[in-house]
Order: structure tokens, then sequence, then C-alpha cells
């Protein structure tokens, strides 16, 4: 591979400018090298870059607007045409640093052991390879004709991701944090809890026993946006008579299982 190393640094938020840098392995001529970015699976080229003599160093500038966001994280790659040898996509912030690691480990001990309480969340699949619903899907209209057992109306197939157990505060307020990150309206509550699972707008929340699903609506972080150390979530309750009642609430049984497994462990790591 001729390109050893590859970076891309947020010059300003507003507006929009990154910066991409790459390294040849050594002084190569006669090449033309390729920005591509990539954003919830769409890949556009966003500069070329000749070799030069005696470079090995180059630099590109994305000044596209609109490529800040907090739940589409964006990728670059650099592909050299005479070849075809391309890099990995990289990101200027999707890796959690060492220091924040830490963090996020101390609030997950916070929740888990102090703060929090068990509740399940059902993230909403986003990616672009979900199929549309078979059963439901009118394709003139583009949505959903409703009633559909399969893919509860959303016209998507699968349109949850599996159930995830997460310790947080839920309620009206947080005793975690001295002030609120979201505001919560009337009627929604709030989810106070650490930075994975990321949790975005969409999300179905459920909470043991209660028979209750959540809709999250707003979400707010401590941390980088793609690397967030604590979260939190405004929430709405979804409507009793809501198709998801009948596919995202877990069974009592199945749920007094899970969570015993977890008192278990709790207990043992508790010594
Ligand atoms: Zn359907």
């Amino acid at each position: 591979m001729l390109i050893v190393n590859s970076n891309a640094v947020i010059l300003s938020l507003n507006p929009p400018y990154v910066y991409v840098y790459f390294t040849t392995q050594q002084i190569i001529s006669a090449r033309t090298f390729e920005v591509y970015r990539k954003q919830s699976d769409i890949e556009e080229l966003v500069a070329t870059v000749a070799s030069q003599v005696n470079v090995n160093v180059y630099t590109a500038q994305d000044r596209t607007s609109q490529i800040f966001s907090r739940f589409t994280p964006c990728y670059y790659q650099i592909r050299i045409v005479e070849t075809g040898e391309e890099t990995e996509w990289f990101s200027w912030d999707t890796m959690y640093r060492a220091w924040e690691f830490e963090i996020l480990d101390r609030n997950d001990q916070l929740f888990h052991y102090d703060a929090g309480a068990a509740l399940f969340i059902h993230s909403e699949r986003t990616d672009l390879t979900n199929v549309r619903c078979p059963n439901c899907w009118d394709i003139t209209n583009q949505m959903s004709t409703g009633s559909c057992d399969l893919c509860m109306n959303t016209g998507r197939q699968k349109p949850y991701l599996d159930p995830v157990m997460v310790h947080s505060e839920f309620g009206q307020s947080s005793k975690v944090l001295e002030y609120n990150l979201v505001e919560a309206e009337i009627g929604q509550k709030l989810i106070t809890m650490s930075g994975l699972p990321k949790v975005k707008p969409g999300d179905i929340v459920h909470e043991p026993f209660k028979h209750e699903l959540w809709l999250v609506q707003n979400v707010n972080c401590i941390g980088r946006d793609t690397a967030p150390v604590l979260q939190q979530a405004s929430v709405s309750l979804v409507n009793k008579s809501d198709i998801k009642y009948n596919y995202l609430v877990l069974d009592d049984d199945d749920m007094e299982a899970l969570l015993a497994d977890v008192d278990e462990v709790n207990n043992e790591r508790r010594f």
C-alpha cells in the first residue's frame, strides 16, 4: 500500500470545514489521489489531488455543509486512481480515547450499581440496506398502508434491533446530574444513562413490568457526540393502542429470568 497514514481533522464547525491528510510511503509521481466521503452509505468524491515531485504528505479539504450530525458519522477514504489501491474508511472521531473509556467505565458502574434500574432499549434500525416490508409497503405513495403485523407499520423489515438491557435513571429528573441535558416537556420522562449503547430519537424504551413503551424524543450527551460518556434522553409514552405493544413488550417471565441473572452477577461483583 502506498499510503501509510491518513487522518481527518475538523478545522471548523461553522462553516463545516474538514482537513483530510495522508502520507505516502515514498515519493511517487504520476498518481492521482481521490478523497471520498461516506455518510449514511452515500459515497461522494470530495477532492482530487495530483502527486507532486518531492512531496509525500498531502492534504485535501472538505467544505461540504451539513456533514456534521450526531447520529450519522462521516468517513473518508483515499483511492489511487492508477493502481486502484484504497485506504480503510476513517473518521475524525469515531473512536473512544483512552481517558474517555475510563470515564465511560466509571459511569457504567455508577448506573449499574448505585443510581440506576434496568430497562430495555429497542434501537431503531437506520441502515439503508433495511428492506421494505413486502406486506404493506405502498410503492406509489412510499409509505406503509398500515395495520401490518410484520413491520409494526414502519414499512421496514425488522425495524428494531434486538432489545438491549441498560441501567439508567428513569423519571422526571436525575440525581447524577446537577442540571438536565435535555428538557422534559409535559408528560415526558427523562432517561439518564451511561454513554453506551448510544440512544437516538426514534428508539423505543421498555420499562420492565410496567408494560409501557416510551419513544425517545431528544438526546443530548456529555462527551463528544460520536463518543458520549453520559447520555440523557427525553421520552414520551407510546399510545397504548399502538401496534408496537404487541411486539416490543417483553414477557414478565422472560424479564424476571433476565433480571435474576443480572442480580446474580451484581452480587458476585459486590463480593
Ligand atoms: Zn409492513
